[in-house]
C-alpha cells in the first residue's frame, strides 16, 4: 500500500530522487563505485558540489556577492555560528524574534556571546502567531528571525525592512516560495525538512557582512574557512549533498520556485479549507500567519481521537501526530508532498465527520 508521508522531519523526498540516490549508492556516474566510497575531491564529487551550489543560486535568484555552503552540525550549529561570526567582540548586540522552540534555542546560544534584544515574542500564546509591529534598532549587529515555525505551524509572510544584516532560519520552508532572497544577508537551513537527508546544512551568506566581528572564531565555526575551501575544508557530508542536489534538480526541472509555490499554496489552501469548514476540527495557528508547510490542527472532541487515528492509519497516512508542545495533529506538506496525498487526508477528515460527527 502507498504510504502518505506527512512527517515533519526528516521528511518526504520526491520518488525519483530516492530512486536516483539509491542507484548512486550502488554505482555512481557509471564508475562502478559507490557515491559514498569515492574521494570527495574526485572530479565526480566536486561536480556534484558545484552543481548543488549553482542550483541554489539559480533557484533563489541570488545576485553576485553571496557564498553558498554545505556544512554539518544541523541548523542547531548555525545558532552558535551566526552569533560567533556576526556579533561584535566588544559590546556585541543582536535582535531576535521569538516565534517558537527553534527561535528560543537560537536566542539562548546568541546570549553566550553578546546582548540579545528579543523584539517580539509569541510565547504568551504558545507561539500560535507571528509578532509584528516591532522596530529593529539600528545599532544591533544583526536581526535574526525564523521564517517557518515547524512545531507551531506559523510562517512569516512578510519580512521587515531594516538597515542591519538580516539572518533567517529557513530550515522548514527553504525553496517553498518565490520571493526576493537578496533581502537576506544570511540564510541557513538543515537539509532534512525540505531539501534532502539529514547531515547537511545549507548556509547562504553575503560575503560583505563577514570579517567584522573582531572575534577569534574556532576554525571550523568560521564561515570564511568554508568559503575559502568551497565547503571542502574537511570531508563534506557527501550523501546528503548529493541527494540535496538531486532535489534541487527536480525543483529546477519542474519550473523552480514559481511552480512549487503554486503547488504548495494549492495544497495548503485545500487543507486549511477543510479544517475551517469541518466542524470536527479546529486550526491552531492564527489565520494570517498560517504555514504553507506545517498545518497544525486539533480535534474538537478529543474523545474521538482513537477513531480518527484508526481511520487515517487505515488510509496509509503516516506522521501526522502533532508535536507534544501543541498536541493534536500536524500535517507537514513540504515541497515533495504530492497533491494527491493531501486529498487523501482531506477525504479521511470528511468521512470521519460523516460517520462520527
Ligand atoms: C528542525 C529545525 C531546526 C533544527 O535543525 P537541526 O538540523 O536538527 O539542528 C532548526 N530550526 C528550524 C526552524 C527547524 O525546523
Amino acid at each position: 500500500m502507498k504510504v502518505h508521508n506527512f512527517s515533519a522531519g526528516p521528511s518526504i523526498l520526491p520518488d525519483e530522487v530516492l530512486k536516483q540516490a539509491s542507484d548512486a549508492v550502488k554505482n555512481f556516474d557509471n564508475l562502478n563505485l559507490s557515491l559514498i566510497e569515492i574521494s570527495h575531491r574526485s572530479k565526480n564529487f566536486v561536480a556534484v558540489m558545484d552543481e548543488a551550489t549553482a542550483l541554489v543560486k539559480k533557484l533563489l535568484n541570488l545576485p553576485e556577492g553571496y557564498s553558498v555552503l554545505f556544512l554539518q552540525g544541523g541548523a542547531s550549529m548555525q545558532f552558535t555560528m551566526v552569533a560567533q561570526n556576526l556579533l561584535k567582540a566588544q559590546n556585541g548586540k543582536a535582535a531576535y524574534t521569538e516565534t517558537g522552540t527553534w527561535a528560543s534555542k537560537a536566542i539562548k546560544e546568541a546570549k553566550l556571546f553578546g546582548d540579545v534584544n528579543v523584539l517580539g515574542s509569541s510565547k504568551d500564546k504558545n507561539f500560535n502567531y507571528i509578532p509584528k509591529g516591532y522596530t529593529i534598532p539600528s545599532d544591533v549587529d544583526y536581526f535574526h528571525c525564523t521564517s517557518n515555525n515547524t512545531i507551531f505551524g506559523t510562517q512569516m509572510h512578510e519580512f521587515p525592512d531594516c538597515d542591519v544584516p538580516v539572518v533567517c532560519d529557513m530550515s522548514s520552508d527553504i525553496f517553498c516560495r518565490n520571493m526576493d532572497y537578496s533581502k537576506f544577508d544570511l540564510i541557513y537551513a538543515g537539509a532534512q525538512k525540505n531539501m534532502g537527508p539529514a547531515g547537511a546544512t545549507l548556509v547562504i551568506v553575503k560575503d560583505e557582512i563577514l570579517g567584522k566581528s573582531g572575534r577569534t572564531i574556532p576554525t571550523m565555526l568560521d564561515y570564511s574557512t568554508h568559503i575559502k575551501k568551497e565547503s571542502m575544508f574537511n570531508t563534506p557530508p557527501v550523501f546528503a549533498v548529493y541527494v540535496s542536489m538531486l532535489t534541487l534538480r527536480w525543483l529546477d526541472k519542474n519550473g523552480g520556485l514559481s511552480w512549487i509555490e503554486k503547488r504548495n499554496r494549492e495544497k495548503a489552501d485545500m487543507l486549511y479549507n477543510e479544517i475551517d469548514n469541518n466542524p470536527m476540527f479546529v486550526g491552531t495557528a492564527a489565520k494570517e500567519d498560517r504555514s504553507l508547510m506545517n498545518v497544525t490542527f486539533l480535534l474538537n472532541d478529543e474523545s474521538k481521537k482513537e477513531t480518527f487515528d484508526a481511520m487515517w492509519k487505515e488510509a496509509g497516512i503516516s506522521g501526522i501526530n502533532g508535536h507534544r508542545d501543541v498536541g493534536g495533529y500536524r500535517a507537514s506538506i513540504y515541497n515533495a508532498m504530492p497533491v494527491e496525498s493531501v486529498k487523501i487526508l482531506i477525504d479521511v477528515m470528511k468521512s470521519f465527520t460523516q460517520k462520527h460527527g
